[in-house]
């Protein structure tokens, strides 16, 4: 299990357990409490409200697409390699997913799959998600340090990270 493997950086654990899009409990009564940050210092998701005690500290936006979680390319790619992780293009931007998507039928057989849960990719791709990608590589190999990008602290500003307004979090919503 991913979870027991203590080899890995612990914002990957974090960012791949954490449940974002609840209520943050903190800031339960206001509006726009929506957890869809995670603090990559504090290994959590957190609220637009609470953005502003992290505001020093190193911040993801998490997005939605399909009612999954996702990243966007550029961002997912500052953390990690992300060779052969299936993309997808919306509102002109490239995003990846953090977890497995549930599957109605498994799609064994013909085609392209994910190399981890068999979902069907289309073909220049072996992984559905970035959670894929990691149960993966930990499982078959022991260069994690050159697959994590964010093991040495080193300041980077992600993508159009709105540090002093609230996050465009609509932006993904269809
Ligand atoms: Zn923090
Ligand atoms: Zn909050
Ligand atoms: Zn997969």
């Amino acid at each position: 299990m991913l979870e027991d493997n203590s080899q890995c950086p612990q914002w990957i654990l974090g960012l791949l357990t954490e449940k974002f899009f609840n209520a943050c409990l903190i800031h339960e009564d206001l509006k726009k409490n929506e957890k869809n940050i995670f603090c990559l210092d504090c290994c959590e998701g957190i609220c637009a409200h609470c953005s502003q005690v992290h505001h020093s500290h190193r911040l993801l936006q998490i997005r939605r697409y399909v009612y999954h979680d996702v990243l966007r390319l550029g961002d997912a790619e500052k953390l990690m390699d992300c060779a052969y992780v299936q993309s997808y293009t919306t509102n002109s931007a490239k995003v990846v997913f953090l977890n497995q998507r549930p599957q109605t039928r498994p799609s064994r057989g013909s085609g392209n799959i994910c190399t981890t849960c068999d979902r069907a990719l289309q073909d220049p791709y072996f992984f559905c998600s970035l959670s894929c990608k990691v149960h993966k590589y930990l499982c078959n190999t022991k260069e994690y340090v050159f697959f994590f990008r964010f093991l040495i602290p080193t300041q980077f500003i992600f993508s159009n990270f709105p540090i002093s307004a609230p996050p465009l979090f609509f932006f993904f919503f269809f």
